[in-house]
Protein backbone atom coordinates (compact mmCIF):
# COMPACT_ATOMS: atom_id res chain seq x y z
CA UNK A 1 0.00 0.00 0.00
CA UNK A 2 1.41 2.74 -0.81
CA UNK A 3 2.22 6.27 1.66
CA UNK A 4 -0.94 8.51 1.04
CA UNK A 5 -3.53 5.73 0.92
CA UNK A 6 -2.03 5.10 4.73
CA UNK A 7 -1.94 8.38 5.63
CA UNK A 8 -5.83 8.27 4.40
CA UNK A 9 -6.46 5.48 6.29
CA UNK A 10 -4.76 6.75 9.82
CA UNK A 11 -6.22 10.14 8.69
CA UNK A 12 -9.86 8.35 8.46
CA UNK A 13 -9.44 7.05 12.30
CA UNK A 14 -8.53 9.91 14.24
CA UNK A 15 -10.77 12.56 15.53
CA UNK A 16 -10.61 16.47 14.87
CA UNK A 17 -9.23 17.23 17.92
CA UNK A 18 -5.46 14.62 17.16
CA UNK A 19 -2.93 15.57 15.54
CA UNK A 20 -1.36 13.55 13.24
CA UNK A 21 2.89 13.79 13.97
CA UNK A 22 4.57 11.62 11.15
CA UNK A 23 7.47 10.30 12.39
CA UNK A 24 9.79 10.05 9.69
CA UNK A 25 13.28 8.98 11.40
CA UNK A 26 14.87 6.08 9.13
CA UNK A 27 12.66 7.08 6.28
CA UNK A 28 14.51 8.90 3.24
CA UNK A 29 13.37 11.76 2.24
CA UNK A 30 11.12 10.80 -0.82
CA UNK A 31 9.43 9.42 1.20
CA UNK A 32 8.90 12.20 3.40
CA UNK A 33 7.63 13.86 0.47
CA UNK A 34 4.80 11.51 -0.29
CA UNK A 35 3.29 12.46 2.80
CA UNK A 36 3.81 15.77 2.34
CA UNK A 37 2.41 15.73 -0.80
CA UNK A 38 -0.19 13.72 0.46
CA UNK A 39 -1.20 17.05 3.34
CA UNK A 40 0.85 15.68 6.10
CA UNK A 41 3.00 18.96 7.33
CA UNK A 42 4.31 17.45 11.08
CA UNK A 43 6.81 15.35 10.72
CA UNK A 44 9.11 13.79 13.64
CA UNK A 45 12.52 12.91 13.99
CA UNK A 46 15.09 11.49 16.92
CA UNK A 47 18.50 12.61 15.83
CA UNK A 48 19.81 15.58 14.84
CA UNK A 49 22.33 15.16 11.69
CA UNK A 50 19.50 13.17 10.24
CA UNK A 51 16.88 15.98 10.59
CA UNK A 52 19.74 18.82 9.45
CA UNK A 53 20.00 16.93 6.35
CA UNK A 54 16.03 16.79 5.67
CA UNK A 55 15.47 19.71 6.58
CA UNK A 56 17.93 21.29 4.09
CA UNK A 57 16.09 18.92 1.26
CA UNK A 58 12.53 19.51 2.00
CA UNK A 59 9.84 22.00 1.95
CA UNK A 60 10.13 25.15 4.59
CA UNK A 61 6.93 24.73 5.86
CA UNK A 62 7.49 21.54 7.26
CA UNK A 63 6.87 21.33 10.88
CA UNK A 64 9.76 19.51 12.49
CA UNK A 65 9.03 17.96 16.27
CA UNK A 66 12.01 16.52 17.51
CA UNK A 67 11.01 13.36 19.89
CA UNK A 68 14.44 11.79 20.65
CA UNK A 69 16.42 11.78 23.22
CA UNK A 70 18.55 15.82 22.79
CA UNK A 71 21.75 16.01 23.58
CA UNK A 72 22.03 19.75 25.18
CA UNK A 73 24.85 20.48 22.97
CA UNK A 74 23.06 19.98 19.88
CA UNK A 75 20.41 22.27 20.79
CA UNK A 76 22.14 25.18 18.70
CA UNK A 77 21.80 23.17 15.72
CA UNK A 78 18.14 22.92 15.50
CA UNK A 79 17.30 25.84 17.57
CA UNK A 80 17.31 28.01 14.27
CA UNK A 81 13.74 26.22 12.94
CA UNK A 82 12.66 23.73 14.72
CA UNK A 83 8.66 24.23 15.81
CA UNK A 84 8.50 21.66 18.80
CA UNK A 85 11.00 19.78 20.91
CA UNK A 86 8.33 17.22 22.39
CA UNK A 87 11.55 15.02 24.52
CA UNK A 88 12.57 17.39 26.84
CA UNK A 89 13.37 15.63 30.55
CA UNK A 90 15.70 17.92 32.28
CA UNK A 91 16.33 21.21 33.12
CA UNK A 92 19.45 21.90 31.25
CA UNK A 93 17.82 21.27 28.24
CA UNK A 94 15.14 23.87 28.68
CA UNK A 95 17.15 26.15 29.69
CA UNK A 96 19.46 25.86 26.69
CA UNK A 97 16.50 25.87 24.44
CA UNK A 98 15.39 29.03 25.97
CA UNK A 99 18.82 30.49 25.36
CA UNK A 100 18.67 29.36 21.65
CA UNK A 101 15.18 30.58 21.40
CA UNK A 102 16.33 33.94 22.21
CA UNK A 103 19.06 33.91 20.64
CA UNK A 104 17.21 33.09 17.27
CA UNK A 105 14.76 35.88 17.89
CA UNK A 106 11.81 33.08 17.82
CA UNK A 107 10.17 30.81 20.22
CA UNK A 108 10.49 27.16 20.55
CA UNK A 109 7.00 25.03 21.60
CA UNK A 110 8.62 22.13 24.18
CA UNK A 111 6.33 19.65 25.56
CA UNK A 112 7.78 17.68 29.02
CA UNK A 113 8.40 13.93 28.57
CA UNK A 114 7.18 12.21 31.50
CA UNK A 115 8.53 8.37 32.31
CA UNK A 116 5.38 6.55 32.36
CA UNK A 117 6.88 3.13 30.70
CA UNK A 118 7.98 0.14 33.47
CA UNK A 119 11.07 -0.04 31.38
CA UNK A 120 14.00 1.43 33.03
CA UNK A 121 16.25 3.05 29.88
CA UNK A 122 13.66 5.36 28.23
CA UNK A 123 14.27 8.88 29.43
CA UNK A 124 11.83 11.30 31.18
CA UNK A 125 11.19 13.33 34.16
CA UNK A 126 9.78 11.25 36.85
CA UNK A 127 6.15 12.29 38.28
CA UNK A 128 7.65 13.59 41.31
CA UNK A 129 10.51 15.14 39.57
CA UNK A 130 8.13 17.03 37.25
CA UNK A 131 5.79 18.44 39.89
CA UNK A 132 9.31 19.58 41.77
CA UNK A 133 10.52 21.47 38.87
CA UNK A 134 6.85 23.09 38.47
CA UNK A 135 6.83 23.76 42.01
CA UNK A 136 10.00 25.85 41.62
CA UNK A 137 8.21 27.66 39.18
CA UNK A 138 11.40 28.46 37.23
CA UNK A 139 9.37 27.79 33.97
CA UNK A 140 7.74 30.91 33.99
CA UNK A 141 11.15 32.51 33.29
CA UNK A 142 11.68 30.52 30.15
CA UNK A 143 10.11 33.38 27.90
CA UNK A 144 11.30 32.23 24.71
CA UNK A 145 9.55 28.33 25.36
CA UNK A 146 5.69 27.67 24.98
CA UNK A 147 5.43 24.95 27.43
CA UNK A 148 2.73 22.82 25.53
CA UNK A 149 1.94 19.70 27.26
CA UNK A 150 3.40 16.67 28.28
CA UNK A 151 4.89 13.59 25.62
CA UNK A 152 4.81 9.99 27.26
CA UNK A 153 5.94 6.74 25.99
CA UNK A 154 4.48 3.35 27.02
CA UNK A 155 5.70 0.24 27.51
CA UNK A 156 6.53 -2.01 24.90
CA UNK A 157 4.48 -4.65 25.70
CA UNK A 158 1.43 -6.62 24.43
CA UNK A 159 -0.42 -6.15 26.96
CA UNK A 160 -3.04 -3.65 26.55
CA UNK A 161 -4.25 -3.12 29.91
CA UNK A 162 -1.08 -1.84 31.43
CA UNK A 163 -0.54 0.39 28.08
CA UNK A 164 -3.92 1.86 29.13
CA UNK A 165 -2.87 2.44 33.10
CA UNK A 166 0.56 4.08 32.11
CA UNK A 167 -1.47 6.48 29.55
CA UNK A 168 -4.29 6.92 31.96
CA UNK A 169 -1.72 7.66 34.70
CA UNK A 170 -0.22 10.35 32.43
CA UNK A 171 -3.35 12.25 31.44
CA UNK A 172 -4.14 12.22 35.31
CA UNK A 173 -0.90 13.98 35.62
CA UNK A 174 -1.76 16.40 32.78
CA UNK A 175 -4.95 17.30 34.25
CA UNK A 176 -3.34 18.16 37.77
CA UNK A 177 -0.01 19.65 36.58
CA UNK A 178 -2.79 22.15 34.50
CA UNK A 179 -4.65 22.91 37.28
CA UNK A 180 -1.88 23.26 39.53
CA UNK A 181 0.55 25.28 37.42
CA UNK A 182 -0.70 26.21 33.92
CA UNK A 183 -4.34 27.35 34.94
CA UNK A 184 -5.74 30.37 32.47
CA UNK A 185 -3.16 29.27 30.32
CA UNK A 186 -4.34 28.46 26.88
CA UNK A 187 -1.04 26.86 25.51
CA UNK A 188 -0.78 23.76 27.97
CA UNK A 189 -3.20 21.59 26.29
CA UNK A 190 -1.34 18.58 24.47
CA UNK A 191 -0.72 15.24 25.64
CA UNK A 192 1.44 13.59 23.34
CA UNK A 193 0.70 9.71 23.23
CA UNK A 194 0.56 7.18 21.08
CA UNK A 195 2.46 5.51 18.25
CA UNK A 196 1.77 2.91 15.81
CA UNK A 197 1.06 -0.08 17.75
CA UNK A 198 -1.22 1.93 20.52
CA UNK A 199 -2.74 5.09 19.17
CA UNK A 200 -6.31 4.29 19.38
CA UNK A 201 -5.57 3.40 22.95
CA UNK A 202 -4.33 6.12 23.54
CA UNK A 203 -6.71 8.39 21.82
CA UNK A 204 -9.50 6.34 24.22
CA UNK A 205 -7.12 8.01 27.14
CA UNK A 206 -7.42 11.65 25.83
CA UNK A 207 -4.52 12.11 23.50
CA UNK A 208 -4.07 15.37 21.16
CA UNK A 209 -1.23 14.16 19.53
CA UNK A 210 -0.58 10.80 18.14
CA UNK A 211 3.58 9.91 16.75
CA UNK A 212 2.69 7.33 13.94
CA UNK A 213 6.05 6.48 12.02
CA UNK A 214 6.15 2.25 10.69
CA UNK A 215 2.04 2.29 9.95
CA UNK A 216 2.39 5.31 7.69
CA UNK A 217 5.85 4.58 6.10
CA UNK A 218 6.64 1.15 7.04
CA UNK A 219 9.75 -0.43 8.36
CA UNK A 220 12.47 1.73 9.41
CA UNK A 221 15.61 1.19 7.64
CA UNK A 222 18.02 0.59 10.13
CA UNK A 223 20.99 0.95 7.50
CA UNK A 224 19.63 4.73 6.78
CA UNK A 225 22.27 7.21 6.39
CA UNK A 226 24.68 4.42 5.06
CA UNK A 227 23.79 5.63 1.41
CA UNK A 228 24.14 9.19 1.74
C1 LIG B 1 10.00 5.99 16.75
C2 LIG B 1 9.09 6.73 17.64
C3 LIG B 1 7.71 6.77 17.38
C4 LIG B 1 7.04 6.02 16.23
O1 LIG B 1 7.00 4.65 16.46
P1 LIG B 1 6.11 3.68 15.55
O2 LIG B 1 5.87 2.51 16.42
O3 LIG B 1 6.95 3.36 14.35
O4 LIG B 1 4.87 4.39 15.19
C5 LIG B 1 6.92 7.55 18.22
N1 LIG B 1 7.44 8.23 19.26
C6 LIG B 1 8.75 8.21 19.53
C7 LIG B 1 9.25 8.99 20.70
C8 LIG B 1 9.61 7.45 18.75
O5 LIG B 1 10.91 7.43 19.06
Amino acid sequence: MSISSRFNRIKEELPATVRLIAVSKLHEAPAIREAYDAGQRAFGESRVQELLAKYEQLPPDIEWHFIGHLQVNKVKQIAPFIDTVQSVDSLKLLEKLNEQAGKNRRRINVLLQVHIAREEHKFGFSFDEIEHLLESRIHETFIHLNIKGLMGIATFTGDEKQIREEFAALARLFGKLKERYFAGKEDFKELSIGMSDDYLLAIEEGSTMVRIGTKLFGERNYNYGNSI
